[in-house]
């Protein structure tokens, strides 16, 4: 029925690629805000998927509770007080006859306080933890409870969708509720994309009863199926969601497959002097590694090659064979580090070990001045074969090369993959794309690596260079800093070089970590004569760059540093690391800082300072780095300790968010995911740019190279 003034519009039967204004409730503002979530037509509020499930549907025994999991009690205040500790907070203890709970709420209001008196009957919904004590929900969601006449519970899950500031669960609730029947009326609007016999072999349900399961999963089913994403609707998605990335990388691949790439022939004059003048052989690994890239170097297709090695496994004299076949073919190399430090750490390795074959090696600092850095540009804009050593600066528009043949990117886990692009379209000025090499000593396990990086070939080196010793790792309470100055005193006198590590350049009240600089004042303070210096992130460059070279003169003995020292630093004679605060850093980047020491054939220590109490997981995370040297474990650990998003640090590799895959819990997929999409690309060529479009969108960036 069509309304009196009623836009023209409306007259149509609604379309799923209709934009979302056309739903009820949705005005300029909403649709805005939807906007921001990506959300634009009524089909996009389908895929936007539910993250969690709120379960009050039943209430679990308080006796009954685990720590870890959300759950729904009601129960009786017997206690309430405030708490005066670290923080101020008021604290309840309820029961139900089966056991009792803490409720911690860190702001509360006085009538709040007023109103959680004991004898009060409450029913709380939220994350059970475990507390020093006893078990503690903090900040639960509650609601008071006439004993008499206690409200009902929930029949279903609610879903709990991914929003933004100002959009509340309930409108993303109505308008999910919209879209679906929207999809019921427009059933040709909303494509199955996965063909039959993929569907059939994987036994994946059909795509509109997965996405009415996922949004509204029905009364009386297993709950901790769904609520742990491995119910058959929401691996049938994740799967979907899976194939198209990957599919989106593929393309990617072949986009650039297409184009020609320099053929860069074996060195024969520079690789041969650069080796005769190593103090030291290549190890097999690496020898592996750099026989193939001499062959993909060599092709007039592009080498996509991510080399994964363990830190301190010699990365980067294979990439200086890469930069001497590109640069004895008269081409240009660009060597992209993640920090200003790394940079110039390079630049000082580069230079040493190329200046005595004449091979010219720029810094392209981001603090350089104007004309330095004018005169710089300038010679890239001319077709010198010359390395050029920077960090993002390398990719602003400005620059510009003559001839470049190949980029190098070191510590790839900083870098996404539109940033890789960015650098290959400056290859455009000859015509042909720059061969790619990747380092990277964040392991990634082989699965994983061949969905996520499915547009690079892979090589690992997994072997570390024959003189070094495996690293001591000691777990140390803060309470015995003193004993650990101590040692670091002796190890001094030795002759040793030493890191302190702290975890933040200032004092933070909430976060209780020391600061660099009043540990510098300390460490002064008590080991007088030995010679410390602080090297930290907010200092100019040319004082970090200054502090670096001292200590690697061994003209410092201590170096107080922030974690800016993380990746790559190279000074073998440091042999002992304190890192304080250890509880607060993640295992890839504990593993990382450790990887600063134990260079040489020294025997190294590593102390990791916490501050007690420690929680679960810091413990278990301190316990994995003393048992455990190698970096594939860890890894394989840190991914299952905190999934894969923010293993590989979701934001700083521009890797996609998941809608609804996750990584970690769905990796036993992964190879189904890589039949599908060959199958998919030979069979059913049409429906890929579907895919990649249905799940990353427009802007995706892949397939627009
Ligand atoms: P990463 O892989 O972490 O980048 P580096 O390339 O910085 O490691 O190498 C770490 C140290 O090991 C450097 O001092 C380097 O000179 C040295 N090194 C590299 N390869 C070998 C080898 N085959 N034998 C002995 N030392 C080596
Ligand atoms: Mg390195």
């Amino acid at each position: 029925m069509i309304l009196p003034g009623q836009h023209l519009a409306n007259r149509n039967t609604p379309q799923l690629d209709d934009p979302v204004s056309r739903l009820n409730g949705v005005g300029i503002r909403i649709e805005e805000k939807l906007n921001r979530l990506a959300i634009h037509t009524v089909q996009d509020l389908l895929f936007h998927l539910p993250y969690r499930y709120v379960d009050r549907t039943h209430l679990t025994p308080i006796g009954a509770l685990l720590a870890g999991q959300d759950a729904y009690i009601q129960g009786t205040i017997e206690l309430a007080q405030v708490h005066f500790g670290r923080r101020r907070s008021l604290l309840c203890r309820i029961s139900d006859g089966t056991g009792a709970v803490l409720l911690r709420f860190f702001h509360f209001s006085k009538a709040q306080q007023n109103t959680l008196k004991p004898g009060v009957l409450l029913r709380c919904y939220g994350q059970v933890r475990k507390g020093p004590n006893t078990l503690e929900m903090i900040h639960p969601e509650y609601q008071h409870i006439d004993q008499d006449c206690p409200p009902g519970l929930d029949e279903q899950l609610t879903p709990v969708y991914p929003s933004t500031g100002g959009l509340q669960q309930r409108r993303l609730r109505n308008l999910s509720e919209q879209a679906l029947n929207w999809m019921i009326s427009d059933s040709n609007g909303l494509a199955e994309l996965l063909p039959d016999e993929i569907r059939e072999t994987f036994r994946l349900p059909d795509l509109v009863s997965a996405l009415r399961y996922v949004h509204r999963p029905p009364p009386e089913i297993d709950t901790r199926t769904l609520r742990e994403g491995r119910h058959p609707a929401q691996q049938r998605l994740a799967f979907e969601e899976l194939l198209s990335h990957h599919l989106g990388l593929r393309q990617l691949r072949d986009l650039l497959r297409q184009e020609r790439s320099p053929v860069l022939p074996l060195s024969k004059g520079l690789v041969p002097r650069f080796l005769a003048s190593l103090p030291f052989s290549l190890t097999p690994a690496q020898q592996h590694a750099v026989e193939t890239i001499q062959a993909d170097l060599q092709q007039e297709t592009a080498m996509l090659r991510l080399v994964q090695g363990d830190v301190g496994c010699g990365k980067t004299v294979v990439a200086a064979h890469a930069v001497l076949q590109a640069i004895e073919a008269g081409y240009q190399v660009a060597l992209m580090a993640p920090t200003e430090l790394l940079a110039e750490q390079h630049y000082a390795t580069f230079s040493q070990w190329l200046a005595p074959l004449c091979v010219p090696v720029l810094l392209l600092s981001g603090k350089l001045k104007k004309s330095d850095r004018a005169e710089r540009l300038a010679r890239l804009n001319q077709a010198e074969s010359l390395v050029i050593i920077g960090t993002h600066a390398l990719f602003q528009e400005q620059v510009t090369f003559a001839r470049l043949g190949l980029v190098i990117i070191d510590e790839q886990h900083r870098f996404g993959v539109h940033q890789r692009l960015a650098l290959l379209e400056k290859g455009i000025g000859l015509r042909q794309y720059p061969h790619q090499l990747i380092m990277t000593a964040t392991p990634i396990p082989r699965t994983l690596a061949m969905t996520i990086y499915a547009d690079l070939d892979n090589t690992v080196i997994d072997e570390l260079p024959p003189n070094r010793q495996a690293v001591t790792t000691r777990v140390i309470s803060m309470q015995r800093r003193d004993e650990v100055i101590t040692r670091i005193a002796e190890a001094c006198a030795e002759g040793r070089q030493v890191y302190w590590v702290c975890t933040l350049i200032e004092e933070s009240e909430t976060l209780q970590c020391q600061a660099a600089i009043d540990t510098c004042d300390y460490l002064q303070n008590n080991l007088g004569p030995l010679r410390i210096d602080l090297i930290h992130g907010r200092m100019k460059n040319d004082a970090k760059e200054y502090v670096m070279r001292e200590f690697k003169a061994g003209a410092i003995q201590l170096l107080v540093a922030t974690t800016v020292i993380e990746v790559g630093v190279d000074v073998p004679n440091a042999s002992l690391m304190v890192i304080e605060n250890a509880e607060r850093l993640g295992l890839a980047q504990l593993h990382q800082l450790r990887g600063r020491i134990g260079r040489s054939e020294i025997k190294s220590d590593c102390v990791l300072l916490y501050q007690p109490p420690l929680g679960d997981l810091a413990r278990t995370r301190l316990e994995t780095m003393r048992n455990i040297s190698n970096g594939f474990e860890i890894a394989r650990k840190d991914l299952e300790l905190r999934g894969p998003g923010e293993f590989l640090g979701t934001r700083q590799t521009g890797l996609p968010v998941m809608r609804i895959a996750d990584l970690m819990r769905d990796a036993g997929l992964l190879p189904q995911v890589q039949k599908a999409a060959t199958l998919l690309i030979n069979k059913y060529p049409d429906r890929v740019e579907l895919l990649i479009r249905r799940w990353l969108g427009d802007d995706a960036g892949y397939g627009n190279v």
